[in-house]
């Protein structure tokens, strides 16, 4: 068990950044803070129509939510590995943020929770060693995503980057794929577009 004191100060480490880069008078994203973790751990995918439209990743490791934009979005097929480019920590509470966020301000755009659910770490080593590695293996049992994937770091130029890679299971497919089919919120199956008119 971690000390309150102890929690405040990861607190203020873990979310420094996130904190940083937005003005909360004027964005509806949540302040949030470092939770006690969940009874099972949450994973969260947000479609983010940014600059460059791209989904965000987000698993709960620690408290916060460890956070991967993937400009394609996840794949089903074992024989596709989706870039993931690492960002700052994001608050728990950020998992149920669905809404516009202004522009002019970091992140402008639309944001809509395209799949929730929660996880279990399938390696051997816990989720923070694996971080720490560079090797996160989980199955997923969300609203639109199952079964094993992995997010692994490589190094490609010189340049760390990390990959999502769908494992092989019976919920692996070569053809099936989600985001093109399935792109309403698991949320409130409304539509980037609906989102963007109601929460303006
Ligand atoms: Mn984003």
């Amino acid at each position: 068990m971690m000390s309150s004191e102890g929690m405040i100060m990861a607190e203020k480490n873990q979310l420094k950044k996130y904190r940083e880069k937005r003005n909360f008078k004027e964005t509806p994203e949540p302040k949030g803070g470092v939770k006690k973790k969940s009874k099972k751990p949450i994973f969260v995918i947000q479609q983010h129509d940014a600059s460059h439209m791209h989904y965000d990743f987000r698993l709960e490791i620690n408290g916060v939510l460890k956070s991967w934009a993937i400009p394609k979005g996840p794949s089903l097929n074992p024989a596709i590995k989706r870039l993931a480019v690492l960002t700052e920590d994001h608050p728990m509470d950020y998992a149920n943020f669905e809404g516009v966020i202004p522009e002019g301000n970091y992140g402008g755009g639309t944001v809509m929770v395209w799949d929730f659910g929660t996880y279990e770490n399938i390696k051997k080593i816990s989720m923070k060693e694996g971080f720490k590695k560079g090797q996160l293996e989980f199955f997923l049992d969300g609203q639109k995503l199952h079964g094993a994937f992995a997010l692994v770091r490589t190094n490609f130029r010189g340049k760390e980057q990390w990959l999502f890679i769908k494992m092989r299971d019976e919920y692996a497919s070569a053809k099936k794929n989600p985001v093109t089919t399935q792109k309403k919120s698991a949320l409130t199956g409304r539509t980037l577009r609906q989102i963007a008119k109601e929460e303006a």
